[in-house]
């Protein structure tokens, strides 16, 4: 590599901890910058998981800084370790990995390979598919902080690296919103992926595995569906509390379950509540959940919530002193989602203002409002913008429409109206079209996931967010809510 393309890759990074602070991480610094040839910068990193984030989550803003820096229409093109470099096809326009198609296999990623990892008869290569959710390489068992709240499940899900399928199968893992089961079940499976016996990994949402199921009903692919998700060492089914209500992917789950737990596979699952109260779950199930180890997660108490502050700024390169991390811990007491907000909205403030961080920058970041009043923010102040932007109607969102194009505005009404009004979840269903809590439940849920990994999607939520917030004068229509 020339002298000018490594200080061009410098600049890049550079340019992106100051644009994009909130999808920047410290090793960053270990990805390998091999150069500019026929306009494609190429960089080399070294694990499928960061691969996948960076093609995922970051390959926009990596373009962008490097337009930016360089002046010239450039691509930049991530490659795997292993990967050869003839291409010269820039990876942001040849190899978009689309939700729902991402696939580590075998050492690679992404849409080239997408049918290693799946059912063959013979010998399988080992991997993981996770399909519709993306891994993230924040989330290890490294960067997990162990505390009394969750000592039990932690302990559990690494004895179950050491032996898969042998010492608490099924492994049951429930707790509230955002305290870690997600982080815990894709630290055990980077860790499997990290072992020598390598294990072929299912990890699918049960969201996914319903959408599976219909779509293999509806082609008649049943057969196809069973070896995706019997031939596999380990299934890890991640919120399976939406198993709810839908008799026959039940009955399927069922009998999947059944097939893995007699062959000594091992099964994963997450769930909000523990078996016995998710709502209109078969007794059958419960008894089969209940009969591996069930282990809560509970809300992390003071201390925990500090070194997870600590940990969460370590990852993005921060080093958040005792007062500050206290400071924030106290804020959030039950979900850890916030106190990782809280920490991104710290660091903007640090580098747009380039000012340290002491306990007045993050007072002044958390709390830009102190002394002044907020001005409400009312449901149809939410529909209005919602609806300006979408370009729907609000009878769209109350109907029964299930279209893409409604589904969203619909979600992210509810997403808004969770978190800036006082309505109860019961409230929210039933002013879009009387939908019941658990669909608002849901609708949250994924507009925060799709929001972690969508910058297209966080960007329009921040636009809408200002909007619903601004004062009421200064919005299109303020009817109190
Ligand atoms: P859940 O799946 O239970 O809703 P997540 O796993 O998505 O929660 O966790 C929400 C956020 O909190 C993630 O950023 C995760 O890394 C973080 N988190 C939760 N528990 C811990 C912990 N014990 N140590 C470090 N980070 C944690
Ligand atoms: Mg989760």
């Amino acid at each position: 590599m020339t002298k000018p393309d490594q200080a061009l890759w410098l600049d890049v990074l550079s340019y992106l901890r100051t644009k994009h602070p909130a999808i920047c991480r410290q090793w960053f610094d270990d990805i390998e910058p091999l150069g500019l040839k026929s306009g494609v910068f190429r960089v080399r990193v070294d694990q499928d998981v960061r691969l996948s984030y960076l093609e995922r989550v970051c390959a926009a803003q990596f373009t962008e800084a490097l337009r930016a820096v360089s002046g010239a229409l450039v691509y930049v093109r991530f490659i795997a370790e292993d990967e050869q470099e003839e291409s010269s096809t820039p990876s942001v326009v040849t190899r978009p990995v689309t939700v729902g198609a991402a696939a580590i296999s075998g050492g690679t990623i992404g849409g080239p390979k997408p049918e290693e990892g799946t059912s063959t008869s013979g010998r399988r290569p080992g991997g993981i598919r996770h399909e519709g959710i993306l891994i993230s390489p924040d989330y290890t068992f490294e960067n997990f902080i162990v505390g009394p709240e969750n000592r039990l499940a932690h302990a559990a899900s690494q004895a179950i690296c050491e032996k898969p399928g042998r010492v608490y199968n099924p492994f049951f893992v429930h707790g509230g919103v955002g305290l870690g089961k997600t982080h815990l079940l894709q630290a055990l499976c980077l860790r499997l992926m990290a072992q020598n016996e390598r294990p072929t990994i299912y990890y699918v949402s049960c969201d996914e595995f319903m959408t599976q199921f219909m779509e293999a009903v509806q082609a008649g692919a049943m057969s196809e569906f069973r070896h995706r998700f019997r031939d596999v060492d380990v299934l890890v089914i991640d919120d399976i509390h939406f198993l709810t209500k839908r008799d026959r992917t039940q009955e399927e789950f069922f009998h999947t379950f059944n097939s893995l737990y007699q062959s000594e596979k091992q099964i994963v699952l997450s769930s909000d509540a523990p078996p016995e109260d998710i709502p209109d779950l078969e007794d059958r199930l419960i008894s089969r959940f209940q009969s591996g180890l069930v282990v809560q997660m509970n809300a992390p108490c003071f201390e925990t919530r500090v070194q997870i502050v600590k940990q969460k700024g370590k990852i993005r390169g921060l080093d958040l002193s005792e007062d500050v991390a206290c400071f924030i811990a106290n804020r959030a007491t039950q979900n850890i989602r916030e106190l990782e907000g809280s920490v991104t909205k710290i660091q903007m403030l640090h580098v747009t203002d380039q000012r340290p961080i002491d306990l007045e920058l993050a007072k002044q970041a958390l709390e830009p409002d102190a002394g002044t009043l907020r001005p409400q923010v009312t449901m149809s102040g939410i529909v209005d913008a919602v609806c300006a932007h979408y370009s729907v109607k609000l009878t769209d969102l109350q109907s029964k429409r299930r279209q893409k194009s409604i589904v969203l505005p619909r979600q992210i009404c509810m997403y808004l109206a969770r978190r800036f009004t006082r309505f109860s979840l019961e409230e929210i269903g039933g002013h879009f079209g009387g939908r019941d809590h658990t669909t608002v439940m849901h609708a949250v849920k994924m507009i925060d996931l799709e929001r972690e990994e969508n910058a297209e999607l966080a960007r329009v939520l921040a636009a809408l967010e200002d909007q619903v917030r601004a004062p009421s004068g200064s919005r299109r229509l303020a009817v109190v809510g």
